[in-house]
C-alpha cells in the first residue's frame, strides 16, 4: 500500500489545484482537480464537479475524510463507490489507503480518450453528443440556415453535396447535414483531437451507421462495443460476437432510461477489454498492438481516438499535426504522411470493401492545412463550412480553394469587438484590410466587412464571390455569411460594391461613397454659409447586397416544408410566450425564431435600401422627440415613397433610403398623431 504522504505532493502543489464546490459557476477545466471531503460528499461531489472541471488528460485527486466518524470501513466504500465511478468515465487509477490522517483516497488519471461525451441532446431532431469540446444552443439558427442553404443549393444543382466542414466542434452541423440536409457526404475536421469521439460518433449516428445512440452513452461504452463489435465481425469469431451483441442490447438497455441496472454490464466492459487485448495496465491502447490489430478494422470508432503517449497527444493539442508534405486522398480513407498519419483520420464504416459510398470523414488539422491539402489533391466540395472562433482570418482565402465552381462557402467572425465595434481598427486593417470606426451601424458594418473580405479574396484567386445571405447573432456575437462562388471569367469582380461609408456624427446621416469620392466625403448639415463637414469614414467594405432575393425566398420556401424549422428550437429560448427578452438570470439569449429571422431577411432584399441602418435612439435623440412605434413609424415613411426595412441585425433600428432627416420628420408626424389619438380617447372617455 502506497503512502498517502508520499502521494500527496505531487497532486497538491497549490498552482495547479482547484478548490471546488459544486455551486461554484465557470470554472475554468483544470489539469489537476482535488478533492477533499467528508467521505459521503465525495461521490456527490464527483459526479457533478469533475465532468465540468477536470481538462481531459487531467488527474482527479480524491480524499475522503472521516469527519462524520462513520469508520474506516465505511469511508473505503464510499471512495471505492467513486472510483467505480470514475473508471465509468476514465481509465486506470488506483486506490490507496492511509489509515493515519485519510482513510482513503483514490487517484486516478483521466486520459483524454475517455473524456465522456455525456448526455444525448437533441437539437432540431438530430442527436448528438457534446464530449469534451462545447455547444451553444444559441447558434441554431445559423445551422438551421446552413441545413436550409444546402437543401436548396441541392435542388438547384439537382446533385448530392460534399460538404467540407473545418471547424467541426462536436459536430452537431456536420451530423445535421447528413441527417437534415440529406447531403452525400461530410467531412468533419477539428484541429483540436480531443473531439474525435463526439465527432465519429455523432456522424456515425447521423448517417445510419449501426452505432447511433439513444441515451446517455461515453467513450468508452461506445468504443467497447464498437471495437468488439468490429473485430468479431472482420474474424468471425463467434464468441466475441455473441459478447458484442450482450453489450450491444446491454448498451441498449442502459441507454433508454439512463440508469445501469444490468450487473452484467461492468463484466461485459472487462470482458471486451480483455478480449481485444492490447489495454495496457492503464486502459490506453498499446501503439503497436494497435497498429497490428486495430489497423486492419474499418470504419468503427476504435483506437484512433486513443493517443499513442500522453506527450504526442499533448503537442496535437497545443500545435496541431504539423505536416502533411505528400498528403493525398486514397480510396475512401485519408493518407496523410508525418504527424498526421498518426490518428487523425477516420471514414464511416461503409469503406470501399463493402461497395457504398462513405458518408463521413473525420480529421484533425489545422485549417488551412487542410484546405491547402484539398485544393492540392484537386478535392473539391459543395459546401465549406468554417465556423472559426475570433477574428483569425487567414483561412478565410484558403477556404476559397476547396470550393468547387458554383458551391458556397460558409465563414464566420465573431470578434465583434474589431470587427464592428471598431475599437481595435489596427487589427481589424490586419484582419480584413478595412479600417472600422465606432458608428451606430457597427454589427452591419462587421458583416459587411467578412463580406467584403471574401469578394476581395474571391477576385484575387479569379473568383466570383457573392453573398447568399448574411447572418448576425447577438450572442457572441457572431457574423456569419454564405457566399457562392463562381469562376470569374474576366469580368467585373464587384469593385462598385467594395467601397466606404461615411458618417456625420453631427446630425447623424449615413452615406455610401465610392473610392473616387475618397477626400471628397462630406456632410451639408453646416448649411450653405459654412464649409462642408468631413463625415467618419469607414471601410472598404461589402456595400452591395447582403442577401440573395431569390435564394432567400428559395430558402422560405424550404422552411415551409419541414416541421423542424417551425418556430424555436427546443431546449432553446426558454422564454414565457410572448416575451421577447432574456428573463433574469437566464443565460439563453432571446433569438428569433426561423420563420422570423428568414421574413426579416427577405424584407432586407428590398431593392433600394441602403448598406446601413439608423438607430431608432438616435432618430429620437437628435429629433428631440420622443419614441414612437416602430411598424408606425415605418409605414409613414413608406407614405412619404422611401423604402423602409426592418433589420436582421438589431431590433431597435430601421433600413431606409430616407435621410435621417426626414426619418426625424416621420417620427415628429407619427408622435403628433399619436398624441392626437390620445387626446380623442380621454375627451371621448370625459
Ligand atoms: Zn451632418
Amino acid at each position: 500500500m502506497a503512502s498517502l504522504a508520499t502521494r500527496k505532493q505531487p497532486f497538491l502543489s497549490p498552482a495547479a489545484s482547484v478548490g471546488l464546490h459544486p455551486q461554484v459557476p465557470d470554472i475554468k477545466p483544470s489539469a489537476l482537480v482535488h478533492f477533499s471531503c467528508c467521505a459521503p460528499a465525495l461521490q456527490r461531489m464527483f459526479a457533478t464537479t469533475s465532468r465540468r472541471l477536470l481538462k481531459p488528460g487531467g488527474w482527479a485527486a480524491l480524499y475522503a475524510q472521516d469527519r462524520l466518524a462513520q469508520g474506516a470501513h465505511c469511508v473505503g466504500e464510499y471512495a471505492t463507490d467513486a472510483m467505480t465511478q470514475m473508471r465509468g468515465q476514465s481509465q486506470g487509477g488506483e486506490m490507496m489507503h492511509n489509515a493515519d490522517t485519510t482513510p482513503a483516497a483514490v487517484v486516478a488519471p483521466v486520459p483524454s480518450s475517455a473524456a465522456p461525451l455525456g448526455v444525448v441532446q437533441t437539437e432540431r431532431g438530430t442527436q448528438f453528443v457534446v464530449g469534451p469540446s462545447f455547444y451553444k444552443p444559441e447558434s441554431t439558427p445559423s445551422r438551421d440556415l446552413a441545413v436550409l442553404a444546402a437543401r436548396v443549393h441541392q435542388q438547384q444543382t439537382g446533385a448530392g453535396l460534399r460538404v467540407l466542414d473545418v471547424m467541426s466542434g462536436c459536430g452537431v452541423r456536420g451530423a445535421r447535414y447528413l441527417d437534415q440536409a440529406g447531403v452525400d457526404y461530410v467531412w468533419a475536421n477539428d484541429a483540436w483531437d480531443e473531439t474525435h469521439a463526439p465527432l465519429v460518433a455523432n456522424l456515425s449516428a447521423a448517417s445510419g451507421d449501426p452505432w447511433g445512440f439513444q441515451g446517455p452513452v461515453d467513450a468508452w461504452q461506445i468504443r467497447q462495443a464498437a471495437t468488439t463489435y468490429a473485430r468479431a465481425s472482420e474474424e468471425g469469431g463467434r464468441a466475441e460476437a455473441e459478447l458484442a451483441e450482450r453489450q450491444r442490447s446491454h448498451l441498449r438497455a442502459t441507454t433508454t432510461d439512463g440508469v445501469r441496472e444490468d450487473p452484467e454490464g461492468p463484466e461485459m466492459v472487462a470482458g471486451a477489454a480483455r478480449s481485444m487485448g492490447g489495454l495496457g495496465k492503464d486502459g490506453a491502447l498499446d501503439s503497436k498492438d494497435r497498429e497490428g490489430r486495430f489497423g486492419k478494422l474499418r470504419g468503427y470508432p476504435v483506437g484512433s481516438e486513443v493517443a499513442d503517449d500522453g506527450t504526442l497527444h499533448r503537442e496535437h493539442v497545443l500545435g496541431g499535426p504539423t505536416s502533411i508534405e505528400d498528403g493525398h486522398i486514397g480510396k475512401g480513407h485519408a493518407r496523410l504522411s508525418g504527424d498526421v498519419s498518426k490518428s487523425c483520420t477516420k471514414t464511416s464504416p461503409e469503406g470501399t470493401e463493402s461497395g457504398r459510398k462513405p458518408r463521413w470523414r473525420v480529421s484533425h488539422l489545422e485549417a488551412s492545412k487542410l484546405l491547402g491539402s484539398c485544393n492540392q489533391n484537386g478535392d473539391f466540395y459543395d459546401i465549406v463550412d468554417i465556423d472559426s472562433f475570433g477574428s483569425d482570418s487567414a483561412f478565410l482565402g484558403d477556404a476559397l480553394r476547396a470550393v468547387r465552381y458554383g458551391g458556397m462557402v460558409y465563414v464566420t467572425s465573431t470578434d465583434g469587438f474589431a470587427l464592428a465595434g471598431g475599437h481595435r481598427p489596427a487589427a481589424t486593417l490586419a484582419a480584413y484590410g478595412s479600417y472600422a470606426r465606432p458608428v451606430p451601424f457597427g454589427n452591419e458594418m462587421g458583416l459587411r466587412i467578412l463580406v467584403g473580405t471574401m469578394v476581395r479574396e474571391g477576385a484575387l484567386r479569379d473568383l466570383l464571390v457573392r453573398p447568399l445571405f448574411s447572418h448576425f447573432a447577438p450572442h457572441g456575437p457572431v457574423f456569419r455569411a454564405m457566399l457562392r462562388v463562381d469562376k470569374l471569367n474576366k469580368g467585373d469582380w464587384g469593385h462598385d460594391d467594395f467601397a466606404f461609408l461615411g458618417h456625420c456624427f453631427v446630425c447623424g446621416q449615413t452615406r455610401k461613397a465610392a473610392w473616387k469620392q475618397l477626400g471628397n466625403i462630406t456632410c451639408a448639415c453646416a448649411g450653405p454659409e459654412h464649409p462642408p463637414r468631413p463625415m467618419a469614414v469607414v471601410g472598404p467594405m461589402w456595400t452591395g447586397p447582403l442577401h440573395c432575393a431569390a435564394f432567400v425566398d428559395a430558402m422560405v420556401a424550404e422552411s415551409g416544408r419541414h416541421s423542424w424549422a417551425e418556430g424555436l428550437a427546443e431546449g432553446y429560448g426558454r422564454r414565457p410566450a410572448g416575451e421577447r427578452h432574456r428573463p433574469k438570470g437566464n443565460s439563453v439569449y432571446p433569438f428569433r425564431d426561423l420563420p422570423d429571422l428568414l421574413q426579416l431577411m427577405q424584407e432586407e432584399t428590398q431593392p433600394g435600401l441602403p448598406p446601413f441602418f439608423y438607430k431608432l435612439d438616435d432618430i429620437y435623440k437628435l429629433g428631440k422627440a420622443s419614441p414612437v412605434n416602430k411598424l408606425e413609424l415605418c409605414a409613414e415613411l413608406r407614405k412619404a415613397g422611401f423604402v423602409v426595412s426592418r433589420s436582421q441585425v438589431s431590433a431597435g433600428a430601421i433600413k431606409t433610403n430616407a435621410s435621417i432627416a426626414d426619418c426625424i420628420e416621420a417620427a415628429r408626424v407619427c408622435h403628433v398623431a399619436a398624441q392626437r389619438k390620445k387626446d380623442q380617447k380621454l375627451a371621448a372617455r370625459q
